[in-house]
């Protein structure tokens, strides 16, 4: 067992904080005018050299695996103190970039090669207006028409629908109930009969829309196909990534919080003395760090041992993720806390992070649905029925 970063590892870990550190002035202005300058953002990513980490050198990849992916997006996350320049990388090696890695040659050429180089991007739709946690329950419908799928359906809360054209779009196929009847396909937004609509407005992970994609008739060649019917866990075995950056998110969120905190109590003076000086205050400080070396533990485990090294497997990265979503919002409203008045103030960033942390706690899935996941683990031969 080995807790160290190799050298490739803190090299990449080096340009993801230094590039996430030259973003940090900026991240004020985005979230207060809900807008990034987002070609800018992904230049500089690009010239970091962190597009395509995760992914496979024969499409222009970096060859990196889960770790890689998970040291890129904690640092940016820590040192931007904004989710906004993680977007390229979650788009060309997240988990929609993975999802299509699980399909045919055909779809792998068309869309890989532009993904990774960062020509194009790729989002992720699963959730709909009434089906989130319930995702065996969607009712956008794919239906084979010659050489074609004809889909039906609204996606919603799709991060970066404004911006990014590829969507990596889970579907239900002829009408097949249940987690048997989804799969997935990419959808280009500039298909017709797909209409993107910004909103609605976040308190949090303000800058660039998580937006509806509303598709009518969409006509997508069959050559799009991710995978089809019959295969939903396989599926969820490549949006383990997702759960996966979400942990990224809460480690480097929890660890901005703490940095902010940090700093603030070493400076400010209550009854002559600098606040960090009072026991309940460096104990706070104390067990915020524990808890985030915990966090790190779980997240950098369920990265270790991932599938190929590169798929994180179902019962670690949930766990890695529940147990960061529990712990992130308390370190940042502690954080808060620490900062006194100040911290509800928009002098200082802790509220922004606090208000992205809480913006965090459902996205990727909600603790209680992580829970049942953790829960049905533990008792394998009971049934849990959601319905
Ligand atoms: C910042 C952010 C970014 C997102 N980005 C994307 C994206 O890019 N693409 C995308 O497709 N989606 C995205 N989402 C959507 C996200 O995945 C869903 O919001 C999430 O899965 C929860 O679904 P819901 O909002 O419909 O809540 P619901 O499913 O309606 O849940 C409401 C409440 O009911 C509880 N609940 C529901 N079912 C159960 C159950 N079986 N057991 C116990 N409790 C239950 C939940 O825990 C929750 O507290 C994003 C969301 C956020 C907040």
């Amino acid at each position: 067992m080995d807790f160290q970063l190799n050298r490739d590892q803190l090299d990449l870990q080096n340009r993801a904080e230094a590039v996430g550190a030259s973003f940090r002035g900026e991240a004020r202005e985005w979230d207060e005018s809900d807008n990034a300058p987002y070609n800018d953002i992904f230049e500089r990513i690009r010239a970091a050299d962190l597009l395509g980490i995760a992914m496979p050198t024969e499409y222009g990849g970096q060859g990196g695996g889960a770790i890689e992916y998970l040291v890129v997006v904690e640092a940016l996350f820590r040192n931007a103190q904004s989710w906004l320049p993680s977007e390229p990388v979650f788009c060309t090696s997240g988990p929609g970039p993975s999802m299509l890695l699980l399909g045919d040659a055909a779809v792998k050429e068309k869309y890989l090669h532009d993904i990774v180089a960062g020509r194009r991007a790729c989002n992720i739709a699963l959730t709909e207006p009434d089906a989130g946690s319930a995702l065996t329950h969607l009712t956008t419908t794919a239906v084979r028409d010659g050489h074609y799928f004809v889909l039906n359906g609204t996606k919603s809360y799709v991060t970066g629908s404004n911006v990014n054209d590829l969507n990596a779009t889970f579907v239900r196929f002829d009408d097949i109930p249940g987690a048997k009847g989804i799969g997935a396909v990419v959808v280009d937004t500039a298909m017709d009969g797909v209409t993107v609509q910004r909103g609605p407005t976040f308190i949090g992970d303000r800058g660039i829309a998580h937006g509806n994609l509303i598709l009518e008739d969409v006509r997508v060649p069959a050559e799009n196909l991710i995978v089809g019917p019959g295969q939903f866990a396989r599926l969820m075995t490549a949006f383990n990534l997702e759960r996966l950056h979400n942990c990224g998110f809460w480690l480097g969120f929890s660890q901005a919080a703490y940095d902010e905190a940090s700093t603030y109590v070493q400076q400010r003076e209550a009854f002559g003395r600098p606040v960090v000086e009072f026991q309940a205050v460096y104990h706070t400080l104390a067990d915020m760090w524990v808890q985030i070396e915990a966090l790190r533990l779980l997240a950098y485990r369920a990265a270790a041992d991932a599938t190929d090294g590169r798929f994180p497997r179902l019962a670690e990265v949930t766990q890695a993720k529940l147990f960061g979503a529990t712990i992130g919002p308390q370190i940042s409203l502690k954080a808060l806390e620490l900062h006194g008045g100040y911290g509800v103030t928009t002098d200082f960033p802790i509220q922004r992070i606090h208000r992205d942390c809480v913006t965090n706690v459902v996205a990727g899935g909600a603790p209680a649905v992580m829970r049942n996941g953790v829960a049905a683990g533990l008792f394998p031969h009971r049934k849990f029925p959601q319905t």
